[in-house]
């Protein structure tokens, strides 16, 4: 039995995570399950795993946490320290899934206990980065990407010799609106942008899926995980979202890992590594798929992937504006305050207003990515 806490219990992970969770209930011991603000979802999630704490990061839903789990003996807390202190109670395990650069500062706090972390929440490695990294090294701890490519990545370099590998590419569905022109992408709603053609998940990546930034913040991630240079990460466009990414070594073999589109099979991976664990998700049917094809990424229509290989390879905070100027973009895009393509555009003016030196610890990114909103929001507020 190990001990296990889920950051972002509530979301699209947290939620396959705990179905996981369920059909394995004697192999788990819960620690913390934590949200932004649905008091009521987050308590039934207690209840149900036995945790020892629940935690809302937003402090005005803390009565009703606290009305719903009161008598059960699980402790009700809110508010930002209360994440981190419930993120740093030890957990072997910990799964990484809540949303944008607001999970730093937790997964940092569990980085700290040297457990293993199950990283879902991409936008903390591509902001703090380095500082990331270095805790993790400092520490002890064991970083297991859930992120479905990175995932795959994961599983096609055990064994083998980074020194050896000639190229790693990153597969992308190409969202959905990887066919449309240019005109129509400017008229894309937000309503369109969220019903991804292959994968079910939360608002925020359906949105960074279809403007591509998603594939961007993964190459970021990759450029961390697998420090193979990153003249040696590619990007191809894969519709089907089969094959979820592949490594290339230098005599010629590529391995490539395949599954359905459903992120239980990574996530597994990362709960049962380095063994595995049975999932209840329906076996890859290649007779029944049939074709699987692959393009280039069209860098015109879709200029994210080119803004992000440019922030990794200025390094330093430029990583961290870049995800902070897309978080506030992506927000302004589904409230309807900007169009689609203005969301790169966007980011792409905050990158060139904001150069802050390279941030030496977390408090510095968390500087730079406050830093980052403000002028993302002034730029929206400005004609
Ligand atoms: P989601 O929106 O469904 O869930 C996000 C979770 O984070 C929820 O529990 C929410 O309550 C919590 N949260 C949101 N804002 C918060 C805040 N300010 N403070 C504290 N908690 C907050 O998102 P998701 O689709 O589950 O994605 C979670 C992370 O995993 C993202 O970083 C995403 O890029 C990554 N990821 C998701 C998928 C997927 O299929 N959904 C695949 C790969 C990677
Ligand atoms: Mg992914």
């Amino acid at each position: 039995m190990r001990t296990l806490s889920v950051l972002g219990a509530t979301g699209s992970i947290g939620a396959s995570t705990l179905d996981l969770v369920r059909r394995n209930r004697s192999d788990w011991r819960v620690v913390a399950l934590t949200a932004h603000s649905n008091a009521a979802e987050l308590a039934r999630l207690a209840h149900e795993f036995g945790a020892q704490i629940a935690v809302v990061a937003d402090e005005e839903h803390l009565p009703a946490l606290q009305e719903a789990l009161a008598g059960s003996g699980i402790e009700a807390a809110g508010g930002p320290a209360a994440l981190i202190e419930a993120a740093a109670r030890g957990a072997e395990m910990t799964v990484a899934a809540i949303v944008g650069c607001a999970g730093l500062a937790p997964t940092m706090a569990a980085i700290e206990q040297g457990g293993v972390i199950a990283l879902a929440n991409k936008e903390a490695l591509v902001s703090a980065g380095d500082v990331m990294m270095a805790a993790v090294a400092h520490h002890g701890a064991t970083l297991l990407p859930v992120d479905s490519e990175h995932n795959a990545i994961f599983q096609c370099l055990s064994g083998g010799d980074a020194a050896d590998v000639r190229w790693i590419t990153l597969t992308a569905s190409g969202g959905p609106f990887r066919d449309w022109s240019w005109e129509r992408l400017m008229a894309a709603t937000p309503a369109e942008a969220v019903r991804h053609p292959n994968w079910d998940m939360g608002a925020k990546i359906s949105v960074d899926s279809a403007t591509m930034f998603n594939k961007g913040l993964e190459l970021i991630e990759a450029h961390h995980l697998f420090p193979v240079g990153l003249d040696k990460l590619r990007i191809i466009v894969h519709p089907q979202s089969v094959v979820h990414s592949m490594v290339e070594y230098r005599d010629g073999s590529t391995l490539a890992q395949l599954g359905p589109s459903d992120m239980r099979v990574p996530i597994a991976s990362a709960l049962a590594w380095p063994r595995r664990m049975d999932t209840p998700c329906a076996p890859l049917d290649l007779a029944e798929i049939g074709e699987l094809t692959f393009r280039k990424p069209d860098e015109e229509r879709f200029p994210a992937t080119r803004l992000a290989r440019e922030a990794a390879l200025a390094g330093g905070a430029v990583p961290a504006v870049l995800n902070a100027a897309n978080e506030i973009a992506v927000a302004a895009f589904l409230a309807g305050h900007i169009s689609f393509t203005r969301i790169a555009a966007q980011v792409e003016d905050v990158l060139g207003s904001y150069a802050p030196p390279a941030p030496g610890c977390l408090s510095d990114v968390l500087d730079v990515d406050t830093e980052a909103r403000a002028r993302a929001r002034m730029l929206l507020n400005s004609p």
